[in-house]
């Protein structure tokens, strides 16, 4: 699903990821840990095509990344990778049904199919019941299954989640960990950074950063 050959990333002086080698087959559901500062979104932003590598080489999807134009490459991320973040970032004001469903804007569907798809997928996600609030109604870790229904609306087969638990209590986060755990157990390839040692360790694979370099992998 995701491979890194030597892959660097700098940022002027700031050396963020140094000579990362990591090999993600399709259908894992792995971590990624480390302290604050250790690269853990620079490997995400880079895997996830939102930043490109300034050395090395990055398949994702069977696509040799450097290859690729903007364009392209816009397009293979739309098609392939679902995104998760800390912040939730719902638009305030929006009715969930239609947070979810503008995702499906640049498709051409219809109001009403848009609306079909996304309370089909709210459902998935246990939200069929809180379709027509607002965000500020939802809890943290409602708000948080808002964003992963957003994330996975085409049905992506790679989800990328930075720190999806890092604001929420650890009910909450226990729900979401859930529901990623779900969406692996029906096919799609799951990466979580996380700070939280509980759940690196409830994974089956964790690959621990530090200052930039892939230090360890654990793999259960
Ligand atoms: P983590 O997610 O593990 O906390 P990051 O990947 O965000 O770490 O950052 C790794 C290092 O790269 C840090 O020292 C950070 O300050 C630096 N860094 C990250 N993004 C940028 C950027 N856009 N410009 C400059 N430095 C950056
Ligand atoms: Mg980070």
């Amino acid at each position: 699903m995701v491979h890194l050959a030597g892959v660097s990333k700098r940022y002027g002086t700031v050396t963020a990821l140094l000579d990362a080698d990591l090999l993600i087959e399709r259908g894992e559901l792995l971590a990624i840990v480390g302290p604050s500062g250790s690269g853990k979104s620079t490997l995400l932003n880079i895997m996830g095509t939102l930043d490109r590598p300034t050395s090395g080489t990055l398949r994702v999807d069977g696509y040799d990344i450097g290859s690729l134009r903007d364009r392209e490459l816009s397009a293979l991320r739309a098609r392939t990778i679902g995104f998760v973040f800390q912040q939730f970032h719902l638009a305030p004001g929006v009715r969930v049904i239609d947070i979810v469903a503008d995702g499906l804007l640049y498709r051409g569907m219809s109001r009403r199919s848009r609306r079909e798809v996304a309370s089909e997928v709210l459902a998935r996600v246990g939200l069929g019941h809180r379709m027509t609030h607002l965000p500020h109604q939802l809890s943290g870790g409602e708000q948080q299954r808002v964003a992963i229904a957003r994330a996975v609306l085409g049905n992506p087969p790679l989800l990328m989640a930075d720190e999806p638990t890092g604001n929420l209590d650890s009910h909450s986060g226990a729900v979401v960990m859930d529901l990623l755990g779900s969406l692996h157990a029906a096919g799609t390839t799951v990466v979580v950074i996380t700070h939280d040692r509980d759940i690196a360790a409830s994974l089956p694979r964790e690959v621990r950063l530090k200052d930039g370099r892939i230090e360890h992998e654990v793999a259960r």
